[in-house]
Order: C-alpha cells, then sequence, then structure tokens
C-alpha cells in the first residue's frame, strides 16, 4: 500500500475514535480550540508530501518550538549550552519544579520549561527579544520553504497572563544564577515562541532539516541533526517519553497545542495534530496516528 492509502486508512479509523483526551485549560487562549479537529502529514526524503484531515488549519505549536530553539542555540554556543542544561529524561511533567531544587536550577534537558526557557535565555544574551524571535521564525520559515508562519499574540498575552508556573521556574533558576536576562524578558520571549502557529503541513515540511542523509535542507549539520533526534527520542515527550519510543519507536516532539514532530530517519518527516491531550499532556489521538503510521510503514529506529 503507498504511503498516501495508509494516510487515508489512519484517517478512517481515528475519524471514529470518541475518546480524544482534553485540550489544555492552563493557557485560556487554548481551551478554545476545537477538540474534533485531527490531521497528519508526512514529508518523504524526496520531498513528496502526503497529508489527511485539517493539514491546513494553523494550530498552536507550544513546545515543539524548543526543538528550533534548541537548534539555534546549539549553532550559536555550542556544546557550552550543556554547562546550563542537561541531556538526561526528568521522569517528571513538563512544567515541574521538583528537581531543579535539588539539582542547582540546571534543569535536566532542553524539552522541559525549565530547560527550554535556559536555552531561550542563552540566545537572547545581548539580543532584545524582537530579535530573536525574528531569528527564530527565519529559521522555521527557511526550514518549512514557507514565509506564511506568524506568532499568535493573543495566545503570548493569554500565557503571560496565567504562566506562574514558569514564571516560578525562571526565578528560581535566576536565583541560582541560571538565567542572565531578567525572567520578565525571558519568558516574554519564551511565551511568543511557544506562541507560533504552524498547520500540520507546514509543520512537517519544517521537520525535514531532522531527516538527515540529504532528506531536506541543510540548517545545522549531520552531527547536531542526530543529536536532536537523540534528545527528542528521550525527553521529546516529558515523562511519556519512554511510551512514546516504546510504541512509535521515533524521535518525536510533542506541545500541549496538539501537535506532534517526529523525524524517521533517513525517511521521512511527520507532523500530527489533535488538541485533545493525554494525561501527560501529549496528544492523544496525534500519538495513535504516527503510532499507526509508524507500524504501517515499518519505520523505526530500533531496527
Ligand atoms: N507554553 C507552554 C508552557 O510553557 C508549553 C508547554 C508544552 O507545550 N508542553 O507551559
Amino acid at each position: 500500500m503507498d504511503t498516501a492509502a495508509i494516510l487515508a486508512e489512519i484517517h478512517a479509523e481515528l475519524s471514529a475514535r470518541e475518546d480524544r483526551g482534553r485540550v489544555a485549560d492552563y493557557i485560556p487562549e487554548l481551551a478554545r480550540v476545537d477538540p474534533a479537529q485531527f490531521a497528519l502529514s508526512v514529508v518523504l526524503a524526496d520531498g513528496s508530501q502526503h497529508s489527511v484531515g485539517d493539514a491546513r488549519v494553523p494550530f498552536s505549536i507550544q513546545s515543539i518550538s524548543k526543538v528550533f530553539t534548541l537548534a539555534i542555540a546549539l549553532g550559536r554556543l555550542g556544546d557550552r549550552l550543556w554547562a546550563r542544561v542537561g541531556r538526561e529524561p526528568s521522569g517528571h511533567a513538563f512544567n515541574s519544579i521538583l528537581q531543579l531544587e535539588g539539582e542547582g536550577g540546571r534543569p535536566r534537558n532542553p524539552f522541559i520549561n525549565a530547560g527550554a526557557i535556559v536555552v531561550t535565555d542563552a540566545i537572547l544574551a545581548g539580543h532584545q527579544p524582537k530579535e530573536l524571535l525574528g531569528e527564530l521564525l527565519r529559521f522555521i520559515r527557511d526550514a518549512a520553504g514557507d514565509d506564511d508562519i506568524h506568532i499568535n499574540a493573543r495566545v503570548a498575552r493569554s500565557e503571560t497572563r496565567t504562566g506562574h508556573r514558569n514564571f516560578a521556574l525562571a526565578h528560581f533558576m535566576r536565583a541560582h544564577g541560571n538565567l542572565e536576562n531578567p525572567p520578565d524578558l525571558t519568558l516574554g520571549a519564551y511565551f511568543h515562541q511557544c506562541a507560533i502557529e504552524m498547520t500540520c503541513d507546514q509543520l512537517a515540511r519544517a521537520g525535514r532539516f531532522l531527516i538527515g542523509a540529504g532528506g531536506g535542507p541543510r540548517l545545522v549539520s549531520p552531527g547536531r541533526v542526530r543529536r536532536i533526534n537523540a534528545l527528542m527520542m528521550m525527553c521529546g515527550h516529558y515523562d511519556g517519553s519512554g511510551e512514546f519510543a516504546y510504541r512509535v519507536g521515533l524521535p518525536g516532539k510533542s506541545g500541549v497545542g496538539g501537535g506532534i514532530l517526529a523525524v524517521a530517519p533517513g525517511r521521512a518527516a511527520i507532523a500530527a495534530w489533535s488538541p485533545g491531550l493525554n494525561a501527560q499532556g501529549n496528544s492523544k489521538l496525534g500519538t495513535e496516528a504516527v503510532e499507526m503510521l509508524a507500524r504501517r510503514m515499518g519505520w523505526s529506529v530500533f531496527g
């Protein structure tokens, strides 16, 4: 069966699912999103793309933005970044503060909120948030080959008003000397990066730089592609990362907007979107969709 037929089959099967998880409501703007939406898109290494469902509806990429800021930070700082953030799975919720206390304000990895705030702080150094966000949008637009990608200011404002946990994380790290900028400044940039909106079609195309082996634009070196994928595999789904690796077998990064970006190295970039989340804050139907696709295509980094 070809890729398009497999996608159509997955779409048909998942359309019948009633339990779609719960839409994130701690960011009020995200609580307003219609949970009935679903999309899946795949870009193969040869550049061909197949999509089903609401693949042209923009959604809030939220934590998927952390993949792009990490790529920029590694380009800018190289291995110096690792003095400030680790590379281990946390086994805790994405917004947990628990480990920071015991580990001197150095977050476990760049994908939990604390780690992503440090990454944003690191690339902010000496720049205005506007400049950083401009660079980030340029990176994502280049990756996707599409200039029609923007920040939703309402979502950013909504999170700025309610993001008390992120303020707590930022202030805590500042107290430990692991935040260079005032927390307000770093979080202003962080909330706006999370509020970038993309369609599933655009996200799959933006993921091509992670395919490696000549598939997609070369925005970072092949060695870095492998390392970003390794981090996505171990930490991309927070305390659900083990489950995602077990079920899907591919590196992936989720966001509370219900998006998932996954990579089949050498073969494809995959984007899935369904706003309802599971208990770990990862898209319920999105995970199922990527799992079904990986299984039917025979894609796994584990053989
Ligand atoms: N902006 C969200 C937050 O900081 C991102 C979290 C996520 O997508 N898991 O809480």
